[in-house]
């Protein structure tokens, strides 16, 4: 890592003009930021913290169509979310599967006046959504995937057949539809893929995390790096906002020399989630999502996850982004939406093994009921000088289509021509990955024998770097200390040292939280973290007190972002909790 960084910020401090400077490298930022980078502009992408460190790394992960929009009148925007999920099932089969979700369903006629209330601009909660209104949801969803036939279409099934496969459901259902969407492994992962692409297809993009940019008095720009404190100029002729739920923050900053003020465009909502680690909820979901209305209206999810199961999410304005943490009172939430789905479930606290949040950047909006905002996105055109392109809104799902409406802006304004489209290019591991499961399983079985590693080691590392595995495995194997971090986990301190060096690792987050998938998975324990921390500081040249310091900030992390304490983190070390779900497909 730190050899790439010291080239960036010199190859910039000897030429600081850029083509574009795309600001915040959450997945929409990393998207135009390729797109641009694949037309051979010299482009820089800068994040202050770390890439897909702020919402990108809190989604549902779930990538869909986003059945419910349609009763707000989204059609358009179901269209291009249901194509962008079908391209990413085909551009990154290692990280993004089909996932059947199933809707129970208590009521026939309940909510088919839904979307009309919304078209008349009446707000204000949904009715529950019966039968009825479902299966139109589902008829339009099936007929905007016919055509392409990437998963299966929906199905009904009444009250006998719907308690037979899910007993534990609520008894007073009458119906269930099941239909397919998909749902990502590893989302922080895939967006180090589409940087790792974007560099080995120019080498004049660059990125850097832990950077800034701030306009000074005079109206030029500096980049300040976040881990030396080294300030340097630079000259973007374009720039592209794409701070999430800081766009206005940015935009004011951009525009402070100018005595302009710059109009609002976002409103953010926090949304938060639980991992818990409950064997028995995990049999009762028998492999699909559970796709639920929460008493309040608000559609909520659980489904497993990397063996693991996912539930959430809260939607609570908020006014100003900050640090967001999933709050005791949302837990509450949540779990009270659990007990209304499966009511003889019960979650122990033991059992929350890990809690995060993050605040979507919406379109500004005085909807009452938040489910209603709209989850579309746009690209505005503010002027300025340089120019400044500013990305409002967006979902995982559209990331590809919203980076090339918006590289496409600006290179409008740049003068130039697309000469490279990204719909059906793979991305990183995903290049070449087997189509079905026995290729999957033929690909584990050959690494596992070339390289001399169990299959569960040969499944993480497939489930991690797709077809990328075998380059990860050999040069594992070469480095000479290619063993267990710790106990019941198949990450390898060869491997760890591995991603400190390639992928833009400043510090223990996002080694421990964003690159791998160790805390997510609640496998994260006290002896990982000092581990983990010795190389890093061995790589990034720490002194004992810079070490020091960044594990107590870690672990001041976990504690008020993540509810994970000190001791919960020790009493990890000698359960060896294990790294669930190596093999994603298999979660
Ligand atoms: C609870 C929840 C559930 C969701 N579920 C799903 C889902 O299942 N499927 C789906 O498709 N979408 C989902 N989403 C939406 C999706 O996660 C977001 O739309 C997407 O991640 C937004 O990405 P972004 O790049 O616009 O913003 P972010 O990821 O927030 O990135 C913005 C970046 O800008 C950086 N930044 C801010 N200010 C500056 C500055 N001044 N200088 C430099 N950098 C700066 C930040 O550090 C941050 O990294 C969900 C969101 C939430 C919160």
């Amino acid at each position: 890592m730190a050899r790439d960084r010291d080239l960036t910020l010199a190859g910039l401090s000897d030429a600081p003009q850029v083509q574009a400077l795309v600001i915040g490298g959450g997945i929409n930022g990393i998207s135009v930021f390729r797109e641009l980078a694949l037309q051979g502009l010299r482009v820089l992408l800068i994040d202050r913290g770390d890439f897909c460190g702020a919402c990108s790394s809190a989604p549902s992960r779930m990538i869909h169509g986003g059945l419910r929009y349609l009763e707000n009148g989204e059609f358009a925007l179901v269209r291009e979310s249901l194509a962008e999920r079908d391209a990413l099932l085909r551009n990154a089969p290692h990280m993004v599967f089909p996932l059947a979700t199933t809707v129970p369903i208590r009521k026939r006629f309940s909510g088919l006046l839904n979307g009309a209330i919304n078209f008349v601009g009446l707000k204000g909660r949904p009715a529950e959504r019966g039968s009825l209104a479902i299966r139109a949801g589902l008829t339009l969803y099936d007929l905007y995937t016919r055509s392409r036939r990437a998963l299966p279409g929906s199905r009904f099934r009444g009250k006998a057949e719907t308690h037979r496969l899910w007993p534990g459901l609520q008894p007073e259902l009458r119906f269930s539809a099941t239909y397919y969407d998909a749902w990502i492994s590893h989302p922080e992962r895939l967006g180090m893929e589409l940087i790792a692409d974007s560099l080995s297809a120019n080498e004049d993009a660059m990125v850097l995390n832990h950077a800034e940019v701030g306009r000074e008095a005079d109206g030029t720009l500096t980049l300040t790096d976040h881990l030396t404190g080294a300030t340097l100029p630079i000259r973007p002729e374009i720039i592209v906002n794409a701070t999430g739920a800081w766009v206005d923050q940015t935009n004011l900053r951009l525009f402070a020399a100018s005595g302009d003020q710059p109009a609002r465009f976002v409103g953010g909502t926090k949304g938060s989630h639980l991992i818990l680690d409950h064997p028995e909820l995990h049999a009762a979901l028998s492999g699909h999502m559970i796709y639920f209305e929460n008493v309040d209206g608000r559609v909520c999810i659980l489904f497993p996850y990397l063996g693991r199961v996912l539930i959430g999410s809260t939607d609570i304005r908020v006014d100003e982004p900050g640090e967001v943490r999933c709050e005791d009172a949302e837990v509450d939430y949540i779990l009270k939406s659990l007990a209304n789905v499966f009511p003889g479930i019960t979650v122990r606290p033991e059992q929350i093994v890990y809690r995060f949040a993050g605040v979507r950047p919406l379109p500004r909006s005085d909807k009452a009921f938040t489910g209603r905002i709209s989850r579309d996105h746009a690209t505005r055109n503010l002027g300025g000088d340089p120019p400044v392109l500013c990305m409002i809104g967006g979902k995982w799902t559209t990331f590809r289509a919203f980076g090339e409406q918006c590289a496409d802006m600006t290179l409008e304004v740049l003068g130039r021509l697309r000469t490279v489209d990204t719909r059906d290019r793979p991305i990183g591991g995903g290049k070449g990955f087997p189509g079905n499961e026995a290729g999957v399983r033929d690909l584990v079985g050959d690494l596992a024998r070339s390289f001399g590693v169990d299959m569960d080691r040969a499944a993480h590392a497939v489930s991690h770097y797709g077809t990328r595995a075998g380059e990860i495995l050999r040069i594992c194997r070469e480095a000479g200390d290619d063993e267990p971090l710790e106990g019941g986990t198949a990450y390898t301190v060869a491997e760890l040292r591995h991603l400190i060096r390639t992928e833009h690792v400043g510090g223990l987050d996002d080694l421990l939280l964003r690159r791998t998938s160790l805390a997510i998975t609640g496998a994260l324990s006290m002896a990982m973290i000092e581990r983990a921390s010795d190389l890093l500081a061995g790589e990034l040249k720490w002194s004992t007190a810079q070490a020091d310091a960044a594990k107590r900030a870690f672990l001041d992390l976990l504690k008020t972002r993540h509810g994970l304490d000190a001791e919960t983190l020790q009493n990890r070390n000698a359960k060896g909790n294990g790294e669930c779900g190596s093999v994603a497909r298999h979660a």
